[in-house]
């Protein structure tokens, strides 16, 4: 039986071209900064996102953690949504173990904060109070949908961050995706911002990496950081070497996943007993709710189905499911999964 893997693009396998790529690569000990891999995967990294600097981290978790920890201290408060990767999935690690206070927003349907929720959320200056020292977004927003957020709507965030002198953090874990759906540089994206992460190793394929972009003074600080958090490594061009050919041949063909989304979104939206949110997803991931009007099963029993049947999907929660797209998922996965479906909720 084939298996096709919808749980998450960090499923995705290294290609062939990766892994020679891995073989021959030439390394040095990264900690004294002397692979040249590396090196060059950093170099090449910084100039695709407009900034000065960058450094390759073992996860996304750890590079936007690290990014925290440079841009606050102890006691020091980040604004960021309340659906936001780094308030729900990073373990807290920003609290426990960076000392750093979240402000949660709620996050909008289309992946934003309110403005006027964010003004009012930045402190005075009052003894009682934690100093508001950083604003993280997220691009694509993942749990809102894998929904892109457009520069204009940044621009504006900065622009009252500049009024207070706090700084900008963007997770974008996803920015390929959303440079993609939105036909933007994904430089401009990043422009707003101090520091940015991005992941290799989801839609991009790699087996292993996260890069983190800043001014060359803040890479110098996420350097010790990221030390201390034990993510320093050695020959880890080895690794490097997959993300350089990620970002020399998976970038250009990430929109393809987005189309395969649209497909899968509109296949499925034509089955009775579960709600696509849109016909239309405009990046790689496919949420969806089980309609209790025209179906028995739950969620975690239709994932149970359609795991014996080979489709494997996420559990989000009790009512609700996501797919998502990416290089290994042809155009034949997508129509096996629309059938598996369709036997799955009959
Ligand atoms: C995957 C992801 C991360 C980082 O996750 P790791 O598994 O630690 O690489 C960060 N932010 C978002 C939005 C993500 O989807």
């Amino acid at each position: 039986m084939k298996t096709v893997d919808l749980r998450s693009d960090t499923v995705t396998q290294p290609t062939q071209e990766m892994r020679e790529a891995m073989y021959e690569a030439p390394v040095g000990d990264d900690v004294y900064g002397e692979d040249p891999t590396i090196n060059r995967l950093q170099e090449m990294s910084a100039g695709m996102l407009g900034k000065q600097a960058a450094l390759f981290i073992p996860s996304g978790t750890m590079g936007n953690l690290a990014a925290i920890l440079a841009h606050c201290t102890r006691g020091d408060e980040v604004i960021l949504g309340n659906l936001s990767h780094t308030f729900l999935y990073e373990c807290g690690g920003i609290s426990s173990l960076g000392g750093v206070h979240s402000h949660q927003l709620p996050n909008r349907p289309d992946g934003t904060l309110d403005i006027q929720d964010i003004r009012s959320a930045i402190r005075s200056d009052d003894a009682h109070f934690p100093v508001s020292r950083l604003i993280v977004l997220e691009n694509t927003h993942n749990r809102c949908g894998g929904v892109p957020i457009e520069n204009e709507y940044m621009r504006a965030v900065a622009s009252l961050a500049h009024e207070y002198n706090i700084s900008m953090h963007l997770d974008g874990a996803r920015i390929f995706n959303a440079a993609a759906a939105l036909e933007v540089d994904p430089m401009d994206l990043s422009e707003q911002f101090d520091s940015v992460t991005f992941c290799l190793s989801k839609g991009l394929c790699a087996p292993v990496g996260s890069v983190l972009c800043g001014s060359e003074d803040f890479i110098y600080r996420a350097h010790r950081i990221r030390k201390q958090l034990g993510g320093g490594m050695r020959q880890a061009g080895i690794l490097a070497a997959a993300g350089i050919i990620a970002l020399e041949k998976m970038v250009p063909r990430i929109g393809e996943d987005h189309q395969r989304a649209r497909t899968l979104a509109q296949g499925l939206n034509s089955i009775p007993g579960i709600i696509v949110d849109t016909e239309q997803p405009a990046t790689n991931m496919v949420y969806f709710n089980m309609d209790n009007q025209n179906t028995q099963i739950n969620a975690a029993q239709l994932a149970a189905k359609l795991n014996q049947l080979g489709v494997k999907v996420g559990l989000v929660d009790a009512n609700r499911i996501r797919l998502v797209t990416h290089y290994w998922i042809n155009d034949e996965a997508v129509e096996y999964t629309v059938e598996a479906f369709k036997q799955a909720l009959q």
